[in-house]
């Protein structure tokens, strides 16, 4: 990092009329309040304490060093730069500038005493310098008394300007203790005290102590923070008990019995435990018994667990009870398979009760989506399958009973907000039900989703075999396409999937469309074709019919194909660039395969070289099939925060505990939350203010 000019930045000033730069950018960091500041910890610490004699300073690690400058020149043989040699009493050493001001050149004239910080590194002209931190000194000039922290920061935002507001922000920032005496765990430090320490280090607390995250000044943080979480979901869920949803009790002979009666295949057991929980969720009286508490549920299964039919009979339920249902799917393609499925599985038995499905998503205009919302509205369309678009300002239901979001952590953090505000403007809640293939670790659910009920399909259909995974550098392409041919001459189908990363969209389907053009030329005779998501989505359904019905061999697809979709003949996935998906992502596109009777294979290709998380990923795919197993691993190579896509949102949930090394404290935090609600609503409350502020509302989205 090159060297802030040497002129000390002014203080931050609190009632200045315009934001300077450095303000704006603390803003942008979500540095507002005195508190953020306050909580903004050091990334690292800097050793000013000593100055180290040129000659045993060792190279490659940061150092301070003090010498006069004995020569100062430019030089612009090779490129414009400033070269400064310094010497102490034993040795010299070059400083070597690439970027420089007047000032470097002022500061560091000849006959100048200076106290230099670096890495020293041994190059054509002997031991140098480049870029080093440096400011004047005399004989007598100070050495700092504790480390120097370094601040997360940013270009806009010098170090020196973030220290003096992180400084000031301390002091002033409400850190008196709100926590009742006896409730923290004993042998903690106070939040101001453990700050303090981390802040400003006193002298003599050395580098190991202060990024050693079991220090009790660790600890206070970590538990203050997990406690917020606790108390704040607690209180969600206090809330919502007391919400009244209506109350869906399945008859015998009704609508629910006739769908089971109808379906094609026996539910497995597991289809038929969460089956009951829901039920139990959907009729369970609140208060005087005229209404529901609104049920609240995560339907986590692997790929291909059938979770829609779980669905569909939640959703029969509510219909027989008189109320509508909603179901909403991340794309597009996905709610138009789940539209085809439920109008196969309900059309007939909705028909004689006048009722009907209605579709909803963004590509449906004019007319067409007027009819739509106009059989919404009147309550006739009884099933409304689609995007997002079903929660659009114009989409009124006569009477919405139970919500489903299929795939729900693919929803933003937005568009689950917004969706909980639409869900609220009945004078009834709805209830709703979440459905994911991604599971929530057991810690994970237990800190985030403590006001969410989970149920968990552990076991697929029967007559599925497991998919072979196999991994295989870019460069054995050739015998991948011939396997194909293998495969499609045996009359099964393949995926071959390609990546598209928003960046860089544009190569990305160039890369598609070569692939396409290779494997339409490696199988005359074949019908090869094309997926993705710029397409329209009339041309997008077309292709898959064709593929879903069979006439198509190959599909090469972007990630469209991701999330659900059913074809059983698909026997072999392609998985090109598997180094640039994330391990969930993975997991979801093999599940693609393996859906029939015939024995699978999953090729991952990757292009070499890979970073160790790339490889740490590829890896795990092939050893392992269990999508909790998967979920585990990628907390483990990812983060939480990554995990549930806060990284989305800007806001990284847990920024200090972590759930793998910190479950004695989550432990505590959730034993304590419940009875500070209970005894003391008013520290509760400035816990969570002081910890969430706005975020509060994400953790309930
Ligand atoms: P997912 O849990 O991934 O959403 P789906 O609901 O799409 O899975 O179901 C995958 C496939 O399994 C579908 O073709 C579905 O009809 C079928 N299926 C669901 N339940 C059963 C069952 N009990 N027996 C046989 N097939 C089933
Ligand atoms: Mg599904």
């Amino acid at each position: 990092m090159p060297a802030a000019p040497p002129e000390t930045p002014t203080a931050p000033r609190t009632l200045a009329p315009q934001k300077s730069a450095p303000q704006r950018a603390m803003e942008k960091l979500g540095l507002k309040r005195d508190i953020d500041l306050a909580l903004h910890l050091p990334l690292r610490y800097e050793d000013e304490t000593r100055v180290t004699p040129i000659a045993d300073a060792p190279d490659g690690e940061p150092v301070q060093v003090e010498g006069i400058v004995r020569e100062s020149r430019i030089e612009t043989r090779t490129r414009r730069q400033l070269l400064v040699r310094i010497s102490d009493d034993g040795d010299s050493l070059l400083l070597r500038f690439l970027n420089f001001y007047p000032s470097h050149q002022r500061t560091l004239a000849v006959g100048a005493r200076v106290r230099v910080r670096g890495e020293l590194r041994s190059g054509f002209f002997g031991r140098e310098m480049v870029h080093p931190s440096f400011k004047a000194v005399d004989e007598h000039t100070p050495l700092a008394t504790s480390l120097t922290p370094v601040y997360p920061a940013s270009a806009q935002l010098p170090q020196a300007y973030l220290r003096k507001a992180v400084a000031a922000a301390l002091a002033r920032a409400p850190l008196a203790e709100v926590l009742p005496p006896g409730s923290v765990p004993a042998g903690l430090p106070t939040l101001r005290e453990a700050l303090q320490w981390l802040h400003q280090p006193a002298a003599g607390v050395s580098l190991a102590a202060l990024e050693d995250r079991s220090h009790p000044a660790w600890q206070r943080l970590k538990f203050e923070e997990l406690l917020a979480q606790q108390l704040s979901q607690l209180a969600a869920q206090r809330e919502r008990t007391r919400q009244r949803a209506p109350l869906l009790r399945s008859r015998r002979g009704g609508l629910h019995e006739q769908l089971l009666a109808a379906l094609p295949f026996p539910l497995t057991a597991a289809q038929r435990r969460v089956g009951d929980e829901i039920a139990a969720d959907l009729a369970r009286p609140q208060g005087s018994g005229d209404a529901a508490v609104p049920m609240h549920r995560l339907l986590q299964g692997d790929v291909g667990s059938g979770k829609t039919v779980v669905a569909a009979l939640a959703a029969a339920v509510a219909i027989d009870a008189g109320w509508q249902c909603a179901l909403m799917a991340p794309t597009e393609l996905l709610a138009e398979q789940h539209f085809r499925k439920l109008v196969q599985w309900l059309a007939p038995l909705l028909e004689p009760r006048g009722l009907g499905l209605a579709w909803l998503t963004g590509s449906r205009k004019g007319k067409g989506r007027r009819q739509m919302v106009e059989r919404v509205a009147s309550g006739e369309a009884a099933l409304v399958v689609g995007t997002h678009a079903v929660i659009q300002d114009d989409v009124r239901f006569a009477k919405l009973g139970l919500a489903v979001i299929d795939e729900q952590h693919r929803f933003g953090v937005a568009q689950r907000l917004e969706l909980r505000r639409k869900l609220a403007s009945q004078s009834l809640e709805p209830h709703l039900l979440m459905m994911s293939a991604t599971p929530i670790p057991r810690t994970l659910a237990m800190t985030y989703f403590a006001d969410l009920d989970v149920s968990t399909i552990d076991e697929l259909p029967p007559g599925r075999t497991p998919v072979l995974t196999k991994v295989f550098a870019d460069s054995r392409r050739e015998q991948v396409i011939a396997r194909i041919a293998d495969e499609v001459a045996r009359g099964r189908q393949v995926y071959w999937v390609c990546p598209l990363i928003e960046e860089s969209e544009h190569v990305d389907l160039q890369n598609a469309t070569a692939t396409h053009a290779q494997l339409s030329a490696a199988l005359p005779g074949r019908k090869v074709g094309l997926l993705h998501g710029r397409m329209a989505a009339a041309e997008k359904t077309a292709v898959m019919s064709q593929f879903a019905g069979g006439e198509m061999a190959v599909l090469v697809a972007t990630t469209v194909v991701e999330v659900g979709v059913d074809v059983p003949n698909a026997s072999l996935m392609v998985i090109e660039h598997a180094e640039r998906f994330g391990l969930s992502q993975l997991h979801q596109l093999r599940g693609r395969v393996g859906r029939g009777a015939v024995a699978s294979v999953c090729v991952l290709l990757y292009q070499g070289p890979l970073s160790a998380t790339g490889r740490d990923r590829l890896r795990a795919m092939a050893e392992t099939h269990d999508g909790f197993e998967i979920a585990r691993r990628d907390l483990e190579i990812r983060g939480p925060g990554e995990f549930m896509g806060a990284r989305q949102s800007g806001d990284a949930l847990l920024r200090f505990a972590d759930l793998a090394d910190d479950a004695p404290l989550l432990r505590q935090a959730r034993a304590l939350a419940p009875v500070l609600l209970a005894r003391h609503p008013g520290a509760a409350q400035a816990q969570v203010a002081r910890w969430l502020d706005k975020r509060a509302d994400f953790l309930k989205a």
